[in-house]
C-alpha cells in the first residue's frame, strides 16, 4: 500500500475541488478540531472488531510525496486466516472482502469516479468548510458523477463503496485511504486526532445475530431500497429500537412475533400514516403508525424466539425509556402492564 501515494487519485481531486470552491482555499493553520456536526469512522466495524490505522499520515515513502491521509485496516488476531502477502492481509492488518466505507458524515458527494488508483469518492460537507476523500473502493454503491456535477445527499454512515485495492499497489492490499481536507491540496490534515473522538459504526451490511447487541445502523433514504441487514428480517422475530440520529435520542421501541420487517419499516412509510392506514387496528397506546424519517434516525434490532419478542420489547421499553411509546412507561409495581 505503500507503493503509490494519493499523488494521481486524491492531489488531483483535490486540486479540482480547491479551484471550484477556491473561498475554501487558502492554507489552513494547525487545525484543533473538533469538526462539527456528527463523525463516524469510515471503515465499520467487522466481526465486532473495530478498524484501525494501518498506516498515518505524513508518512514517509521513497521518491514519492508523503502520505496525504491515513490507511484503515484491522488488526490482526491469531485466528484470523487470511494469509499475508495475499489482498486481504499484510503480516500485521487484515481486510475482509466486500465491506462497505461509509460517508464519514453527512454531505453531498462532489465526486463518484473511476481514477487509476480505484474507485474514488469526495463528499462534501458544507456548509462545514470540510471535505472527505475515500479512495481503493473497488465499487461504487453511490450513483458515479464527475467533478462538480451535483451529486446525491449521502447520511452520516451511508455506503459509498466497497473497500478494494489500488490497481497501481505492487502488494495489491485492500485497504480504504481516506483523507479530510480544510481546503484545497496543501490543507489536508492529519485525520487521526479527530478520529479518536469519532464512533465505529456496525457493517450498515452485516446481518443481524439472534441477541445481538443493540447497534444502532442508518436505514438510507426515502425511496431507497432498505439495507440488507434490513430486508433479512422478513418473517423474523424480534424487537427494535429506533432513536435520532443527532441527538441520540431513543424516540421508539417495538416488536413483532412473525414480521419485524414490515413492522418496523412502517414506521418509515409516511403515506401509510396520513391515509390512517393503521387506525384503529391496534389496541389504543400501541400505536404502530407513528412514522419517523428514514434520514433522521438509526435503528438497532435484536432477533428472539416468536415467544419472547413481547418481553423483550416491555423489558427494552423500562430499560431505555424511549420518548414515544406509551405502554410500559408507568411504574410496573403501581400498575401492572395487561399482558
Ligand atoms: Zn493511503
Amino acid at each position: 500500500m505503500r507503493v503509490w501515494p494519493w499523488i494521481v487519485g486524491g492531489g488531483a481531486l483535490a486540486y479540482a475541488w480547491a479551484r471550484h470552491r477556491p473561498e475554501a482555499g487558502g492554507r489552513v493553520p494547525a487545525f484543533a478540531g473538533p469538526l462539527p456536526g456528527r463523525w463516524v469512522w469510515p471503515v465499520p466495524r467487522w466481526n465486532g472488531r473495530a478498524p484501525v490505522i494501518s498506516d498515518g499520515f505524513d508518512s514517509p515513502r521513497p521518491g514519492l510525496p508523503r502520505h496525504g491521509g491515513v490507511d484503515l485496516m484491522f488488526a490482526r488476531q491469531p485466528a484470523d486466516a487470511f494469509k499475508a502477502g495475499t489482498p486481504n492481509a499484510s503480516k500485521q492488518f487484515v481486510m475482509p472482502d466486500g465491506l462497505a466505507a461509509l460517508a464519514a458524515s453527512g454531505g453531498v458527494i462532489w465526486s463518484a469516479m473511476k481514477t487509476p488508483h480505484g474507485y474514488a469518492v469526495v463528499v462534501d460537507h458544507a456548509p462545514r468548510k470540510v471535505t472527505t476523500f475515500y479512495t481503493h473502493l473497488e465499487k461504487l454503491l453511490v450513483p458515479e458523477v464527475t467533478p462538480g456535477k451535483k451529486g446525491v445527499t449521502v447520511s452520516v454512515g451511508q455506503p459509498l463503496g466497497i473497500i478494494g485495492a489500488s490497481p497501481l499497489d505492487a502488494e495489491h492490499l485492500k485497504h480504504l485511504h481516506f483523507e479530510i481536507w480544510l481546503g484545497g491540496p496543501n490543507d489536508r490534515i492529519d485525520p487521526a486526532p479527530l478520529m479518536r473522538a469519532w464512533e465505529t459504526v456496525a457493517d450498515p451490511k452485516a446481518l443481524v445475530a439472534r441477541n445481538a447487541s443493540l447497534v444502532y445502523r442508518p436505514v438510507g433514504s426515502p425511496g431507497e431500497a432498505y439495507p440488507d441487514w434490513v430486508r433479512a428480517l422478513k418473517g423474523k422475530a424480534g424487537v427494535y429500537v429506533i432513536r435520532d440520529a443527532d441527538s441520540r435520542e431513543i424516540v421508539y421501541v417495538g416488536s413483532s412475533s412473525t414480521q419485524l420487517y414490515a413492522t418496523l419499516t412502517r414506521h418509515f412509510q409516511t403515506w401509510r400514516r396520513w391515509k390512517g392506514f393503521w387506525r384503529g387496528q391496534y389496541g389504543e397506546g400501541h400505536d404502530p403508525g407513528l412514522t419517523y424519517d428514514r434520514d433522521s434516525v438509526e435503528v438497532a434490532v435484536r432477533l428472539t424466539s416468536p415467544s419472547k419478542s413481547l418481553d423483550e420489547e416491555m423489558r427494552l421499553i423500562a430499560r431505555l425509556k424511549p420518548r414515544d411509546n406509551v405502554i410500559g412507561q408507568v411504574d410496573a409495581a403501581e400498575e401492572p402492564i395487561p399482558f
